[in-house]
C-alpha cells in the first residue's frame, strides 16, 4: 500500500512513550480523543458531545503524525491516513469516492481515527482561486463529518503546517472544533526527543545529551530523528576499518563498538 491511499494499518505502533517534548499536547488530545474512542458511553451518559475533528496545527516534522499514530495504536483503534494534496491530485470525481470509501472504511472499522495530513491543499480557505475539485471534496468532507453517526467512534484529525489557509467553514462546531498547536521544542523538549532517538543506541559515556539538546537550537523532532540516524552511521564508517573481517565476529568484540559524541 503507498502513502496515495489511505493505508488502514495496525502495525505501525507508535506509543505515548515515542513523542517527547508535547507533555500538554499528549494530554490534550487523549482527552480529546482517546476518551471519545474508549469510553463513547461516558460521553453519551452525560449528554457531552465528544469532537469529530481535531486540527492540529504548527511546523513540519514537530509529531503531528506520530501522536496521531501513537493515539491510534494505544487505543487499537484502526488508522486510516490521507494525504491532501494526493487526494486532489486524483482523477475526475475519484476525490470523492475515495473520500467517501475511507468513511466508510472508517466507521466499519470503528474504533478509527482518520488522519488527513496537509488538510490546507483540500480545504484552502480563499475561494477565489479554489478550485472545483477543491469545492467538491470541502463539501464532501463536511457532509461526510455531519453525517458521522458513532460520534466518538471516528475521530477526524487534520493537521497543516498553514492553519490561516483552512477554509473557515471547516472550523465550525461539529467539525473541526478543536485545534492544537504543535511548536517545535525547547531546550528541554528536545533533551526528551534526543533520548527517545538514542534509546536503542549503544552510545558511550562521552555522549552529552545535555550538550546535545543545547546546541540543536532549532531543530524539530524530525531534525533529531535524522541527525540521531546519521551519528549511527558515521559510528559505523568509523569503525569499519577496525573490524577484522578475516575472522569470525566476536561477541566480545562486537561489545567494543559505540557510538562516540563525535559521531553526532
Ligand atoms: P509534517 O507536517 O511534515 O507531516 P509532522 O509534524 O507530522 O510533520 P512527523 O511525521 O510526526 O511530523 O515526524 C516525523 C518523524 O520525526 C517522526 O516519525 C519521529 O521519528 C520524529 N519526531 C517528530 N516529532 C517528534 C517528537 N515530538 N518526539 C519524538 N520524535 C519526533
Amino acid at each position: 500500500v503507498t502513502k496515495t491511499d489511505a493505508s488502514e494499518d495496525r502495525s505501525f505502533r507508535a506509543s505515548y512513550e515515542d513523542v517527547g517534548g508535547l507533555d500538554k499536547e499528549l494530554q490534550r488530545i487523549r482527552e480529546m480523543v482517546e476518551l471519545p474512542l474508549k469510553y463513547p458511553e461516558i460521553f453519551r451518559q452525560l449528554g457531552v458531545e465528544a469532537p469529530k475533528g481535531v486540527l492540529l496545527y504548527g511546523p513540519p516534522g514537530t509529531g503531528k503524525t506520530l501522536m496521531a499514530r501513537a493515539v491510534s495504536s494505544e487505543t487499537n483503534a484502526a488508522f486510516l491516513h490521507v494525504n491532501g494534496p494526493e487526494i486532489i491530485n486524483k482523477f475526475y470525481g475519484e476525490s470523492e469516492a475515495r473520500i467517501r470509501e475511507i468513511f466508510e472504511t472508517a466507521q466499519r472499522r470503528a474504533p478509527a481515527i482518520i488522519f488527513i495530513d496537509e488538510i490546507d491543499a483540500i480545504a484552502p480557505k480563499r475561494t477565489e482561486v479554489i478550485g472545483d475539485v477543491e469545492k467538491r471534496v470541502v463539501a464532501q468532507l463536511l457532509a461526510l463529518m455531519d453525517g458521522l453517526k458513532n460520534r466518538g467512534q471516528v475521530v477526524v484529525i487534520g493537521a497543516t503546517n498553514v492553519p490561516d489557509m483552512v477554509d473557515p467553514a471547516l472550523r465550525r462546531p461539529g467539525r473541526f472544533d478543536r485545534e492544537l498547536s504543535i511548536n517545535p521544542p525547547d531546550r528541554f523538549g528536545r533533551l526528551k526527543i534526543l533520548k527517545i532517538h538514542t534509546r536503542l543506541m549503544t552510545i558511550d559515556s562521552s555522549v552529552n545529551i545535555e550538550k546535545l539538546a543545547q546546541m540543536t537550537h532549532g531543530f524539530v523532532g524530525a531534525d533529531i530523528a535524522i541527525l540521531c540516524k546519521e551519528a549511527g552511521m558515521n559510528a559505523v564508517r568509523r569503525l569499519l576499518p577496525e573490524i577484522d573481517f578475516s575472522e569470525e565476529l566476536r561477541e566480545e568484540d562486537l561489545a567494543k563498538l559505540t557510538i562516540n559524541m563525535n559521531d553526532f
